[in-house]
């Protein structure tokens, strides 16, 4: 019987000689890929079900060679992809996988650590610890956080309220749950503006949707502290249990600040526990003139920044930081006898910390990406972003019918046309109709936002290669599409 030759032992993987073969070819694709993904339509053509209708439907039964099926991924799958890592790639929050981080995942896969233990990877555990740390620093906060690495800062805003809601040991919520007992609903506190992985935290934590109280904000999209101190007092007459607050640096929408400081005041205060989400400003604070943006987050019981959004670390890689790991672990902490080691009193096994037991070794791409760039190499780009924006905001500012629509303290930046012919009621229609006319090009992909009853466009820039050139080319677009029939 002859095999072909990635299959030459039919019990064992895919041969050495086969493997070595197709990485090297596909670093080179990489490589030219990262080079000019702008090779490709940002977009791809967006007909439901056209990658489907390449694909073959039944499952393989005899094993395919690995040439063939690099093949078909190229023809078959990335025709419909969405290119994060191109530069004309300014909707949602901009990312990029940086070379570093690329490598890192390589290795990450080759290693297969599960971090889940201490023991089941030392290195990956302690190099967890350092390079949070390192990012602490970076950022400018104080000594005495806790670091750990998550997939997403929806998990990590979930641990934070999750550690709240066990945080007052007397509830013991972790053993008796919410329903049927001497328990008032409890409340947890944000602005208007905030992420929904609140919301969604709240439906999976058993608060409910209808416990999340929107804070109102002022004419910056900034919560009211006034506000916030006004419904938690409101709550506790009505016999609700106020337990946390989340503040947003950099909301999603629009990038508004909160004030951190005077949240924190109230939370002192009343006793709440305080989360900041960073989730994509957080990053602000590793370049020095912007580092005010994070006042007050050292106040906070926890805080989350996403590397994976503007740290140019490949999907997925939030870092959660909690002052109080403590109340974190009795929210998770869950020691099965086979999973008990000699040395769990003196070291930091990760399952402690959340409800996941496995875990990725996200810690090698953040350490070799804080390496790469170094923190002026970090403060460069970031404040490089931040003057890519400004410079935008100029170029709509200064053009007739066109308006900024809310400040702009980061990377992104929120805008509309209003021109004199369009009737009120139809402006909201005619940007998301200048939204889809710039998309179609291929060569920019930008979203919107609601801020109230208004439509904006929303320019996020957060890609590596993203240049003044790129930004030239969207208002180039934007204006024809405006200008059109
Ligand atoms: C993007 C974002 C999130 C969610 O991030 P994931 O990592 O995708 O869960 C949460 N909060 C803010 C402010 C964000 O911008």
């Amino acid at each position: 019987m002859t095999l072909p030759p990635h299959e030459s032992d039919p019990y064992g993987d895919v041969g050495a000689a086969d493997f070595r073969e197709r990485a090297h070819e596909l670093v080179d694709w990489i490589a030219r890929y990262l080079d000019a993904p702008e090779r490709y339509p940002v977009l791809p053509p967006l007909v439901p079900g056209a990658t489907r209708a390449r694909l073959t439907l039944e499952p393989p039964q005899q094993a395919e060679p690995l040439a063939k099926i690099l093949e078909d991924f190229e023809s078959q799958v990335l025709p419909g992809l969405t290119h994060w890592n191109h530069p004309g790639f300014m909707a949602y929050f901009a990312n990029t996988a940086s070379a570093p981080g690329v490598l890192a995942e390589f290795l990450m896969a080759a290693l297969n650590v599960n971090g889940m233990l201490w023991r089941t990877g030392p290195a990956a555990t302690e190099l967890e610890q350092v390079t949070t740390d390192w990012l602490r620093q970076l950022l400018g906060l104080s000594e005495g956080w806790f670091g750990m690495i998550n997939d997403l800062a929806s998990t990590s805003t979930l641990y934070a309220l999750a550690a709240a809601r066990e945080a007052d040991p007397a509830l013991d919520v972790r053993r008796k749950g919410l329903a049927g007992r001497d328990l008032p609903a409890l409340r947890i506190y944000c602005s208007q503006h905030a992420h929904s992985s609140i919301d969604k935290a709240a439906m999976t934590l058993g608060i409910g949707l209808d416990n999340v109280i929107r804070i109102e904000a002022d004419a910056e999209f900034r919560m009211k502290p006034a506000a916030l101190r006004d419904a938690i007092a409101a709550d506790r007459a009505a016999g609700f249990l106020p337990i946390a607050v989340v503040a947003t640096v950099g909301t999603t929408s629009i990038t508004s600040v909160d004030p951190v400081d005077a949240i924190a005041d109230v939370c002192a205060e009343e006793k709440l526990w305080l989360h900041v989400d960073g989730a994509y400003g957080g990053v602000a604070g590793a370049v020095p003139e912007l580092r005010h943006l994070l006042d007050g987050v050292d106040r906070a019981d926890s805080f989350v920044v996403n590397a994976h959004k503007w740290l140019f670390t490949p999907m997925d890689c939030s870092v959660f930081f909690t002052r109080r790991p403590d109340v974190l672990k009795r929210a998770f902490s869950l020691v099965a006898a086979y999973l008990e080691t000699a040395e769990q009193d003196m070291v930091v096994n990760y399952m402690d910390y959340g409800f996941q037991l496995g875990r990725r070794f996200r810690a090698l791409k953040l350490w070799m990406v804080l390496r790469a760039f170094g923190a002026e190499g970090i403060a460069r780009r970031i404040r490089h972003h931040c003057e890519l924006a400004t410079t935008f905001a100029g170029w709509v500012k200064a053009a007739h019918g066109w308006e900024v629509a809310a400040p702009h303290p980061f990377s992104t930046v929120c805008f509309r046309h209003v021109p004199a012919g369009v009737p009120p009621g139809e402006v909201n229609a005619h940007n998301a109709r200048i939204l889809d006319r710039v998309n179609e090009s291929g060569d920019i992909f930008i979203s919107h936002t609601m801020l109230g009853p208004t439509y904006v466009l929303r320019v996020a820039i957060g890609n590596l290669r993203t240049g003044a050139d790129h930004l030239a080319r969207a208002w180039a677009l934007l204006c024809a599409a405006a200008s059109g029939p």
